[in-house]
């Protein structure tokens, strides 16, 4: 080993190797064989498996369908006020 063992090591809460690093869900500290790598392209987040399984893996996703909602409802809004000026 290069870097000298800490006794304060992180490890892995699932099997108690070293730890890679924290779920991007809930912070627990996971290795690399219990966590799944996800996101986009450019940004890859480590989720545990356990928060993978609950959909923890898709954040890219509802942060898109999030985005997606709001214009939608922004641009609903727009129509029926449009409408509303038309009829007027
Ligand atoms: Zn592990
Ligand atoms: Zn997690």
């Amino acid at each position: 080993m290069l870097s000298p063992l800490r006794p304060d090591a992180d490890y892995c809460v699932y099997c108690h190797a070293p730890a890679a690093g924290p779920c991007a869900t809930c912070q627990a500290l996971v290795c690399a064989d219990c966590c799944e790598l996800t996101g986009g392209e450019v940004k890859k987040v480590a989720v545990c498996h356990s928060c993978f399984r609950q959909g923890a893996g898709r954040v890219g996703w509802a942060q898109w369908s999030g985005v997606l909602g709001t214009v939608a409802i922004v641009v609903a809004i727009a129509l029926a006020l449009l409408v509303l000026v038309a009829l007027l």
